[in-house]
Order: structure tokens, then sequence, then C-alpha cells
């Protein structure tokens, strides 16, 4: 299930404007921000997206607790969804 509009903006709104993401990323372009949180900007109306935490086929829900808000840079590293 994606999440709602609610969850999206609430999400942002803790995100206060900059990606979550404080995974260290591995594969070839792995190391844009180790251990530390992404200090990427982001713009609510620009290129952004929710992820979840855990994992829907994982038992993960769409919820704001499960989201965390990263750039597309930190999206494309994970792996997309
Ligand atoms: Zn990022
Ligand atoms: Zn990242």
């Amino acid at each position: 299930m994606p999440f709602s509009d609610d969850v999206k903006q609430q999400a942002f709104t803790r995100s206060e404007g900059r990606c979550e993401c404080t995974s260290t990323h591995t594969g070839v372009s792995g190391a844009h921000h180790r251990g530390f949180r992404c200090p990427n900007p982001l713009d609510q109306n620009g290129s952004w997206e929710l992820r979840h935490k855990v994992a829907e086929m994982a038992g993960g829900t769409s919820t704001l607790d499960n989201s965390q808000v990263t750039c597309l840079t930190c999206n494309d590293m994970a792996g997309g969804r």
C-alpha cells in the first residue's frame, strides 16, 4: 500500500526538508554519506521519495513511523522500491 498524502505531508514536516537516510550505502557509488544523516536538502514540491523503513514484503506498514524521507540519490542507491 502506498503512503497516503497525509503521511507524506507529516513525514516531510518531520524531516525539516532534509533527506532522512542514515544508512551506509554499499556498492559502487555507495559512499555519499557514511554513517551520518544525508545532508541533501529537499524541496517539498521537488523530487524526493517516501520509503518504507521496513519493506512491505517484510511486514512493514504505510505509517508515519515506518516512513523515511529520502532524496532520489539515496533512493536509487537503496535499489528503488
Ligand atoms: Zn539522501
Ligand atoms: Zn543515503
